[in-house]
């Protein structure tokens, strides 16, 4: 058994069931491989056995009191994955399917995306399973509270900074700041994705979804294709999926489908993005509301989804945008779309399609763009602003895009380099997960065995 074969069936063995983090560390181990070849130095240094352990791992019990005047009791987390390269940095996402190993999957992978940014931010993830849909603004902020009455000891602008994740916007992100000030008594810049109205960064709600794009393009222009009136499918309708929609549009493509949990539009005249920000954005509604207003599109019922299928993946399409959640691309969505002649996946969601999936993707020379790479312009931007508020400055908007867009196209050459030097190919899984590890592995040998 290979080196990197061993550490990976130890770590299943130390936690059985934490199949997303195997998921989401055999694929940096495989990638890495080469340089794990080429340079002895991170063996004897037992890098990788370090970097698969969270540095610290906290959880604890969120009770809170419902608007019925009900006890609720949810968990939560966080997982300070790394600090090597800066204070701990990642999202906190609420939602019911949040357990263990989606925290450590999410924070693993935010290593290495945040070291692509080449800002100075180490990786974190943290969250809940307390499911945000259907509860109202007061038991949302009831519940932030006593998240944050936790949560703030462990926190701070130079120790741990957490954004927003599936489940946590603004609105959140507000409840959580104002519970964290109270308790320490301090303005910190402990939290990014707040409000431009007291300290958010300007372009931070699109950073995500624009960086997508930006990458997209970086990636297509350098393959002769341009964006201008591709067929798009976005899946998702959340925060990502709404500024990537929003990007394609400014950039002349033309989006047919997206899809919330309960089912997907599909719009071959458009999606009119305005109504599809005013059900999710405004009301948290479902996207069945949609035909109401568009009576031509079509709704499909993620009830009527055959066994391991996403039907939004059988529209025909130029470019799949999977940015709702893990796993939301298999094999079989993979195939589908490959005979559907699609040219590019990019990814928007974390760790969107499976391992199956995006090898046969790559088989068959579809372009394709990895989550850590295509999605770093989220974190990039509350780099952004971390440096605003450790500043106390307020750039415009034009001022964060065009950073962000240097960002992107930053990452983009990187990985793609790194896939050249290290698989003489331009895959760029293999060249962004080598690109962020070796900073991080680097660093970690400098800083010495702490
Ligand atoms: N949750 C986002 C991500 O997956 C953003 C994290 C952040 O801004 O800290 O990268």
């Amino acid at each position: 058994m290979s080196y990197i074969q061993n550490i990976i069936e130890n770590l299943k063995i130390s936690y059985p069931i934490q199949n997303e983090f195997h998921q989401a560390v055999t694929e940096v181990l495989i990638s890495i491989e080469p340089i794990l070849k080429q340079y002895p130095i991170y063996q004897e240094h037992k890098v990788i056995e370090r970097i698969i352990e969270p540095e610290r791992e906290i959880y604890f019990r969120v009770s809170w009191v419902d608007d019925k005047g009900c006890i609720q009791v949810n968990k939560g987390y966080r997982v300070e994955f790394s600090s090597v390269l800066g204070p701990y940095k990642g999202g906190l996402r609420f939602h019911p399917s949040v357990n263990e190993s989606i925290m450590k999957f999410l924070g693993f992978e935010q290593i290495f995306k945040n070291s692509l940014t080449g800002l100075m931010l180490g990786g974190a993830k943290g969250g809940s399973n307390f499911d945000p849909k259907g509860k109202s603004d007061n038991e949302i902020m009831r519940f932030c509270q006593s998240y944050m009455s936790e949560l703030f000891r462990h926190i701070g602008a130079k120790t741990d900074v957490p954004a927003g994740d599936i489940g946590v916007g603004a609105k959140e992100i507000g409840y959580l700041f104002g519970m964290y000030k109270k308790l320490v008594n301090r303005y910190d810049g402990v939290l990014t994705g707040k409000s431009t109205r007291w300290g958010g960064s300007m372009a931070r709600k699109e950073a995500t979804g624009y960086g997508i794009v930006y990458f997209a393009k970086n990636l297509l222009e350098d393959n002769g294709l341009f964006l201008e009136g591709k067929r798009c499918i976005v899946s998702g309708s959340g925060n990502v999926a709404i500024y990537t929609m929003e990007k394609l549009l400014l950039l002349g493509a033309k989006v047919i489908a997206c899809s919330d949990s309960k089912g997907i539009i599909h719009d071959e005249h458009g999606i009119d993005l305005e109504l599809i920000k005013k059900i999710k954005d405004e009301n948290r509604g479902s996207l069945e509301e949609y035909q109401v207003s568009k009576p031509n599109s079509k709704y499909i019922a993620a009830e009527s989804y055959p066994e391991n299928r996403n039907l939004i993946w059988s529209i025909p399409c130029d470019i799949a945008f999977p940015c709702a959640t893990q796993n939301e691309l298999n094999i079989n969505d993979a195939k589908e779309l490959i005979k559907n002649g699609v040219k590019a996946v990019i990814e928007g969601a974390n760790m969107p399609s499976t391992p199956d999936a995006i090898k046969e993707l790559q088989a068959h020379n579809v372009l394709f763009a990895p989550s850590k790479a295509a999605n770093a312009g989220g974190v990039a931007t509350s780099g952004f602003e971390m440096a605003q508020n450790a500043s106390m400055q307020k750039w415009d908007f034009d001022e964060v895009e065009d950073k962000l867009s240097v960002i992107m196209k930053n990452i983009y050459t990187t990985s793609l380099e790194n896939a050249k030097i290290f698989d003489n190919s331009s895959n760029l899984v293999i060249g962004a997960n080598i690109a962020g590890f070796k900073k991080v592995a680097d660093a970690m040998i400098e800083q010495g065995v702490v």
